[in-house]
């Protein structure tokens, strides 16, 4: 079969590869139907994350058609139509008990996590050894461990492009905002439009928010903003974010989502090494949240970081009495029952920001044009 393969820095290789098979009794052999690139991926793609191995199969968004069932799998059989959460939890631990499963204490033994954050968090698929070393679905077939927690049947009448977001974006950016405790007639700012950012405008429009202020650079990320009726800041263009947003919301907003994946900071990308070199400082999106909250007032943080900070604003966290919330790997099977209703009812339509199809040998062309947000690259559909 055909699949993702990481070889390095901005090197990824579609290969041959061989079908995977069951190795316990609870796995399901699932034919990929739909995948894609999320920025996520691009931690990875840049090599910001570390445990990476050479040969990886990446993807941790995808949907399919089960194809094999192993022996204790209990709620599939084959021909279901499928979408997987991004992350593979257990069901079993006080974690997952608790409908958080994106903390399952099961399914990621990384030494690394544990020593960085005293307890790892539930493995993915896709993601490097630092997240449990399992093969992603950015490939023809993909194994899917403990599939009755970690697949979720979907009815005829939602199509293939309405499902896949169900994995990843659509949930994590709905978590964002509960994060961020948006609720009616409240002021909301998110800062960077990607597929997260923008599904993160889109659910504070749907919550009532009063007012919706969309920060980032790319034309068309921002075009479709405005679209939604959000107010956009082109950071490019301003030279202070937060004075922008003063002018706007004379106290400053209610609730912030960091949803940027890199941060720039006069044209330097991020990255841990420069991180650690001090020449960039990746607590530069939290100090302008934290300078443009209301006091009171919330923050969420649903992008990852993998660099550390160093000149983060504790003063106006304490000062403002902000409550400022690491949103963590969204809690995919808390919500996606809820979430699958609204879209198949119409209140929701992921495909709102798919704005590009590819196929899967097309797959490393995709990575760079994603990366560099050409083209008017928003969201992808990947048919394998
Ligand atoms: P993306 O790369 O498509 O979009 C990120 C956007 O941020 C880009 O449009 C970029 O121009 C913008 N940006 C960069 N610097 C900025 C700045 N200083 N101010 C404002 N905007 C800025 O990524 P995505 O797929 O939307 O993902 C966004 C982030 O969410 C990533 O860090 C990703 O890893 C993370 N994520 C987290 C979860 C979770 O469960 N917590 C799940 C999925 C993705
Ligand atoms: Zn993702």
């Amino acid at each position: 079969m055909l699949a993702l393969r990481w070889h390095g820095s901005r090197d990824v290789r579609v290969e041959e590869v061989p079908v995977p098979a069951i190795t316990e009794p609870k796995d399901v052999i699932c034919k990929v139907t739909g995948t894609t690139v999320c920025g996520s991926d691009l931690h990875l793609y840049h090599k910001e994350i570390m445990q990476l191995q050479k040969g990886e199969i990446l993807g941790h968004e995808w949907m399919g058609i089960v194809d094999e069932v192993g022996s204790e799998v209990k709620k599939f059989k084959k021909g279901d139509r499928v979408v997987a959460s991004f992350q593979i939890a257990c069901g079993e631990c006080s974690f997952c008990k608790e409908g958080l499963s994106s903390m399952c204490d099961r399914t990621n033994s990384s030494r690394l996590q544990e020593k960085l954050y005293g307890k790892p968090f539930a493995g993915l698929f896709g993601y490097s050894h630092f997240a449990g070393g399992f093969d992603g679905g950015q490939a023809e077939y993909v194994r899917c461990p403990i599939a009755d927690v970690n697949l979720l049947k979907i009815p005829d009448s939602v199509p293939d492009e309405k499902a896949l977001y169900l994995s990843d974006i659509v949930p994590t950016s709905y978590h964002a905002t509960i994060c961020a405790d948006v609720k009616d007639g409240k002021s909301v700012a998110v800062w960077g439009l990607g597929p997260v950012g923008l599904f993160s405008c889109k659910w504070s429009k749907l919550a009532g928010a009063r007012r919706v202020i969309a920060i980032d650079r790319v034309p068309a990320r921002l075009a479709l903003a405005k679209k939604m009726g959000c107010h956009v800041i082109n950071f490019d263009e301003q030279s202070d974010v937060v004075s922008q947003i003063y002018k706007l919301e004379p106290e400053g907003v209610d609730c912030c989502i960091d949803a940027a994946a890199f941060r720039y900071t006069k044209g330097l990308l991020h990255t841990v090494e420069r991180t650690m070199a001090l020449e960039t400082d990746s607590s530069e999106t939290p100090n302008e949240m934290l300078r443009a909250v209301r006091k009171f007032g919330t923050i969420s943080l649903v992008a990852d970081y993998a660099a550390m900070t160093n000149q983060f604003l504790i003063g106006a966290l304490m000062e403002k009495g902000v409550t400022m919330r690491g949103c963590g790997q969204a809690p995919v099977q808390k919500y996606w029952h809820e979430l699958l209703e609204k879209i198949e009812s119409g209140e929701f339509d992921p495909t709102i920001i798919l704005s590009h199809r590819f196929k899967v040998d097309e797959f490393s062309e995709l990575y760079d044009a994603f990366d560099k947000k050409e083209h008017g690259i928003i969201k992808t559909f990947v048919q394998t």
